[in-house]
């Protein structure tokens, strides 16, 4: 943030002193906590459940992303021969014993030794099963997108948890609701534009 600054602060000097335009920064940058929340919605596409597709992004005190993940069988259980129902008259023909979700993904795959005091940023408010994983990873803070389950017991028990552990969560605004990567972008735009396509609501 602070070369931002003074990079903005060198041009703003040196076009007074030359007297040409001045060049500005973009605006429409991506803000952390929306980058954050853009990044753990990417890996959901990686998912191959049919019904639900999230994806999870943790991140240092120093804004560095130290483990992502997304919902999906575990390794080395090929996910043709494992049920992606909702439904089903035996439990076990459903996905739910099976499926890893994306929380579980992103501390398992971290980069780093632990995510004491990170934050998660998360598609989807966190099940109790997450909750415990958060909770005993250490991990200080849940930022979540959607909250549609709320009234589940799982989502119930999770708030719970969170509440004594002492967990802080709280709900991501969206100043936008879409993000495009467009990847023809980088051959046809000026220098003031960036990879994404940014729709504002
Ligand atoms: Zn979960």
């Amino acid at each position: 943030m602070n070369q931002e600054t003074n990079t903005e602060t060198s041009q703003v000097n040196g076009t007074s002193a030359s007297s040409s335009a001045p060049t500005k920064k973009r605006e429409d940058y991506l803000e952390w906590p929306e980058y954050f929340m853009a990044v753990a919605f990417l890996p959901a596409q990686r998912s191959k459940d049919p019904s639900s597709q999230v994806g999870a992004c943790i991140v240092n005190p120093e804004n560095k992303i130290v483990g992502i993940g997304y919902n999906g069988m575990p390794n080395g259980c090929d996910d043709d021969l494992l049920p992606w129902s909702r439904y089903a008259d035996d439990r076990l023909d459903t996905k739910y014993p099976y499926v890893c979700h994306a929380e579980l993904n992103a501390i398992m795959n971290k980069n780093s030794a632990d995510v004491k005091g990170c934050s998660m940023y998360v598609a989807l408010f966190p099940c109790n099963e997450c909750a415990k994983l958060i909770i005993q990873a250490g991990i200080k803070e849940v930022i979540y997108l959607s909250d549609k389950y709320h009234d589940t017991t799982e989502m119930t028990a999770s708030r719970r948890l969170l509440n004594l552990a002492g967990i802080e969560y709280k709900q991501f605004k969206p100043k936008r609701n879409k993000i495009v990567i467009d990847f023809n972008s980088i051959n046809h735009s000026g220098m003031h534009n960036g990879t994404l396509g940014i729709h504002s609501p």
